[in-house]
């Protein structure tokens, strides 16, 4: 039958659907571990390009939603109030290291989303001209792994020197605390 059938297919896609969820809560340890780094990632030396299989091995099912299938974080998440409290240092693109923005560049544009006025690398960034939603907006890419990371938006009166607020996923941001010269080689030993 005809219905039988497609309920074995319903099934079966629920039944992948959860093996795949599962996986990501198995790499919920990972995932914590990749938000903030203790030292500058390695920078890409060419474009990254990867299968879908090969991306999702190396990114949480949230991360790989976002970059991949150019999805939105719900805004006020865990990771903008991560943003909101992380000091002095570099955001790099969770999927392939990229420097992307800096502290220099964030402002609390209290919108729920990380917030930056201008990227810190302007060759890691590429916009695109996104009319999903029947709106025209532009979408913000990392122009190495081509991920999507969120959109910018021009002119709303924002005071910081550019009046442009990238409004960005956090969840494919990995922050990398500046660190400060001298706090990890001993001094004064010789004093
Ligand atoms: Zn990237």
């Amino acid at each position: 039958m005809k219905s039988a059938s497609q309920i074995t297919a319903v099934a079966l896609a629920a039944g992948m659907a959860f093996s795949q969820l599962s996986c990501g809560d198995a790499s919920a340890d990972g995932k914590e571990k990749s938000k903030v780094e203790k030292k500058a990632p390695a920078q890409p030396a060419k474009p990254v390009s990867k299968s879908d299989e090969e991306w999702q091995k190396i990114l949480t099912p949230e991360q790989f939603e976002i970059l991949r299938n150019h999805q939105t974080e719900r805004p006020w998440g865990r990771a903008y109030y991560e943003f909101k409290k992380q000091g002095e240092g570099t955001y790099c693109c969770a999927g392939c290291n990229a420097e992307l923005f800096s502290s220099k560049e964030k402002f609390d544009a209290r919108c729920g989303w990380p917030a930056f006025f201008d990227t810190s690398k302007h060759e890691n960034i590429k916009t695109v001209r996104d009319v999903a939603f029947g709106t025209v907006r532009v979408e913000v890419r990392c122009n190495v792994c081509d991920g999507h990371l969120g959109h910018v938006f021009t002119g709303e009166g924002y005071d910081t020197p550019t009046d442009q607020r990238y409004c960005i996923n956090g969840e494919v941001l990995k922050f990398v605390p500046k660190v400060v010269p001298g706090d990890d080689a001993p001094e004064g030993e010789d004093k």
